[in-house]
């Protein structure tokens, strides 16, 4: 039987056209400057750097770009010096790439439990994990978008000593440096904001943004007030640089952002009341504010067999799912050793009632109502059955 035809795509990526990107493109011909931090890459880092520090309060914020978010991670692990093989804990329910830059910086994920309501790894947890496992850092991620209250984990890293890095990569224009701390963005195609490819690590910790900027270019020093010469590397990196091209497609979507931001959050709530409707108030949000900027659409239907039945009946009507960050980080196919894995019964519950719908800002109103039918849908199957 032939697959039937899409309806309605996961996710359309919302970029600059060629007409917003082409007084950028001009410049690039104009100068002559490629990569290695030219003009392009310094005004986007500066054009962030003031956006980050008008919600800092008042705290410097230090930032520097890089070729994605998995790399920064990655590089900013490495910044933290921490003995080779240290444990870092992170939670169960998040993108592979989470772990996949621990491994990379040379250390072993912990993978810890996350909490009911806002779905993340919370300081609370963290804590409790500190005395199973004696992690070197913790890497919280902003779930589906949804910023970490900093502050609280900025009072974990005091009171623990343990420093903490979050991945915050699908959390730009929610996510701010309200407390110290380091974050590191993605501008992958799939994000609210992208340049294509590319990734921003954002902190109020200076010399480690000072690091994080000469791993990325092979550990080379260009700082003449440093203790070896310039041109010397003294630190393992590797080539995580912003081209200028992807610099100019970052630039071109940060003049649409006040724009297409307030849109995303708008129809984003439009939508989320819109299924609320059509399940008669049965699905189960991630707890917390909207995000400013959502990417996507993740939504929790408990009770057996629903989450299958709506992902059938959105399959029949062509409407793609996806269980995003599934699965969960201990069920990938990673080498026994590779992960120490915590108790994570809540992310396992959770596991078994999360789907990702359909979500893009320009999402039409036709094919919103065929994703409200397979709610709709989902609901009639189960009505005659206790819930
Ligand atoms: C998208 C995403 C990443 C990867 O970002 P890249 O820029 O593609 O490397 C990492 N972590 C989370 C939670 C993500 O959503």
């Amino acid at each position: 039987m032939a697959a039937p035809s899409v309806s309605v795509p996961l996710l359309v990526p919302d970029l600059p056209d060629r007409d917003e990107l082409w007084p950028y493109l001009r410049r690039i011909d104009e100068s002559r400057h490629y990569s290695n931090f030219g003009p392009l890459v310094h005004e986007l880092e500066q054009r962030f750097t003031a956006c980050f520090n008008e919600r800092s309060g008042g705290a410097p914020v230090a930032l520097t770009s890089v070729s994605s978010c998995t790399l920064g991670l990655e590089l900013a692990l490495g910044a933290l010096q921490l003995p080779p093989r240290s444990k870092v804990l992170v939670p169960a329910l998040t993108f592979v790439a989470t772990a996949t830059a621990v491994l990379r910086a040379g250390h072993l994920p912990v993978v810890a439990d996350v909490d009911e309501r806002s779905w993340a790894l919370t300081p609370e947890i963290a804590a409790r994990a500190l005395r199973e496992a004696d992690c070197r850092a913790v890497l919280p991620v902003a779930t589906f978008g949804q910023p970490v209250p900093l502050p609280e984990w900025h009072r974990f890293e005091q009171a623990s000593g343990v420093p903490v890095l979050v991945d915050a990569a699908g959390a730009f224009g929610s996510q701010w440096l309200d407390a110290g701390g380091t974050l590191v963005f993605s501008l992958h195609a799939t994000k609210a904001l992208s340049s294509g490819e590319g990734g921003l690590v954002v902190s109020t910790d200076a010399e480690l943004i000072r690091r994080v900027r000469q791993m990325s270019n092979f550990g080379i020093n260009l700082d003449a007030g440093a203790a070896v010469p310039v041109g010397v590397s003294h630190l393992a990196g590797t080539n995580a640089k912003m081209s200028e091209y992807h610099a100019a497609v970052g630039l071109a979507a940060f003049d649409r952002w006040p724009r297409r931001a307030p849109l995303r959050r708008e129809r984003w709530l439009a939508q989320r009341a819109r299924l609320d409707e059509a399940a008669d108030g049965q699905l189960i949000w991630q707890g917390g504010e909207a995000p400013a900027a959502p990417v996507l659409m993740s939504l929790r239907w408990s009770g057996a067999g629903r989450r299958d039945a709506l992902e059938r009946h959105c399959a029949r009507l062509g409407v793609v799912t996806r269980r995003w960050y599934q699965p969960l980080l201990p069920r990938h196919a990673l080498a026994p050793g590779m992960l120490q894995r915590l108790a994570t019964p809540v992310a396992d519950m959770l596991a078994e009632d999360l789907v990702g719908v359909p979500f893009f800002p320009d999402l039409e109103c036709r094919q919103l109502d065929t994703i409200a039918q397979a709610v709709r849908l989902t609901v009639d199957e189960f009505r005659t059955l206790p819930a």
